[in-house]
């Protein structure tokens, strides 16, 4: 990974653990026509002890930053 997740800004979980960084950054859109990721997601999974605060990017670089900065897109229940 490129850059660093912060702790979440929210409930201040850090995500470090490589077994639950797959579930926390993950592309979450595909470009029907390029076959490219067009949507990256950065998500504290509730199953991991996260609080749900969901992120999104063009880019994995993107959406790591928008986590970074403490911005929350939506929170998820799930
Ligand atoms: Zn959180």
């Amino acid at each position: 990974m490129h850059r660093t997740l912060k702790p979440c800004t929210t409930c201040g979980k850090v995500w470090t653990l490589e077994s639950e960084l797959i579930d926390t950054v993950y592309p979450s859109r595909r470009d029907n026509t390029t076959g490219e990721f067009c949507q990256w997601t950065v998500v504290c999974q509730l199953h991991n002890t996260g609080c749900g605060r969901a992120v999104y990017g063009v880019t994995k670089e993107d959406a790591v930053e928008c986590w970074n900065r403490g911005k929350t897109h939506e929170t998820s229940r799930f």
